[in-house]
């Protein structure tokens, strides 16, 4: 289904609103499966949820942002209120998730209408648009020396990728840690396998270009995916310490669990369709006691993630230009989109104010 650029009206800002011009927004690849019709969502439906941008204008209560800082949207409000948020664990709050399937904001709402009618939001964002609406906490300040084209791949890639190595799988130094899948979220792992100091970074991809970018951030070994059984024996032959599967389908998960070794954690990163299921061998857990889990938007609050992403952007530890793929303007946002479902090895931005 084409998207269409359309005039929308906005709702008039409230007193903990945030107006943002937005720059660049990434499109990610969650955007592809509601492009693809994975999944059940509302429409009509601005997408994006992975973006930088400039502050136009603040509601009167707003504190943490002015008119003229540059920030990064955060995708990920979620409620405070839940058992989640309460737990430290706001990406995964109930109220968030609810929202993200019917549409909305966190409070049911969604600030924009096309034609009198309402007009739902994508990710509880829908930042694919010239303004965007959102509440003082999603607009996360930037704070200087990063690009806002560099800046918008911490949005959603940067902070889902190396957050599920860090926090999620929680890699150490020395460890062997596989990837399955180089797209953008993947070369997030990979660089987070680095931070985290692994000894061998070992990532599958049936894009040799894709594999090429992983070998210049930090991969170690690399392979098609019928060669990975012979290379996981000449690298880990007990199986990599933590296995991340950045596609997110029965298979690879299946494959990413049995390549971890006993006692490994195997972490699954990219979203299945609606209605996926997966069949596991009791012996993985019972007699190998690994550990299967998975991770949502880095496992971390946005608010307190991002700052430490800015560090590593900042000590050249975490490369964002490298990941930039094409950039289109807003008129030719399926071409964006075609881009992106070719397998661009870089993120396909769009540019709203190009
Ligand atoms: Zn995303
Ligand atoms: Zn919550």
């Amino acid at each position: 289904m084409p998207l269409e650029v359309r005039e929308v009206e906005l709702d008039e800002p409230r007193p903990s609103d945030v107006v943002v011009r937005m720059e660049a927004v990434g499109i990610c690849g969650t955007e592809l499966h509601s492009i693809r019709g994975d999944w059940e969502r509302p429409t009509p439906s601005v997408l994006g949820h992975e973006g930088s941008g400039v502050v136009e204008a603040v509601g009167d209560a707003v504190t943490t942002v002015k008119p003229g800082d540059q920030v990064v949207l955060s995708w990920a409000p979620s409620c405070g209120d839940c058992a989640d948020c309460r737990r430290g664990r706001p990406a995964a709050c109930v109220n968030l998730h609810r929202a993200i399937g019917a549409g909305t904001l966190v409070d049911g709402t969604t600030g924009m209408t096309l034609d009198g009618e309402t007009l739902y939001r994508g990710t509880a964002t829908g930042c694919l648009q010239e303004l965007v609406t959102v509440t003082e906490r999603v607009a996360l300040p930037i704070g200087g020396g990063v690009s806002l084209e560099q800046a918008a791949l911490l949005g959603c890639a940067a902070l889902t990728g190396v957050g599920a190595v860090l926090f999620a799988a929680r890699a150490e130094p020395g460890e062997v840690v596989l990837v399955i899948g180089a797209g953008g979220v993947g070369q997030f792992c990979v660089q987070g396998a680095r931070i985290a100091g692994a000894e061998a970074i070992v990532v599958v991809d049936p894009l040799e270009q894709r594999l090429e970018l992983a070998r210049g951030l930090g991969a170690t070994h690399t392979t098609g995916p019928d060669g990975l059984k012979a290379l996981m024996k000449e690298v880990a032959p007990d199986g990599a310490d933590r296995a991340l599967d950045v596609v997110g389908n029965p298979e690879t998960s299946a494959l990413a669990l049995r390549f971890t070794r006993s006692g490994g954690t195997c972490v699954i990163v990219g979203i299945p369709a609606t209605g996926e299921r997966l069949d596991l061998d009791f012996g993985e857990f019972n007699r190998r006691e690994k550990f299967l889990t998975g991770t949502m938007y880095g496992s971390e609050d946005p608010a307190v993630a991002l700052p430490i992403m800015l560090d590593h952007v900042r000590a050249g530890r975490l490369k964002l230009q490298e990941l930039l793929g094409p950039s289109y303007p807003l008129e030719q946002v399926n071409e964006a989109f075609e881009a992106s479902l070719a397998g661009s090895a870089g993120r396909v931005l769009v540019r709203p104010g190009a």
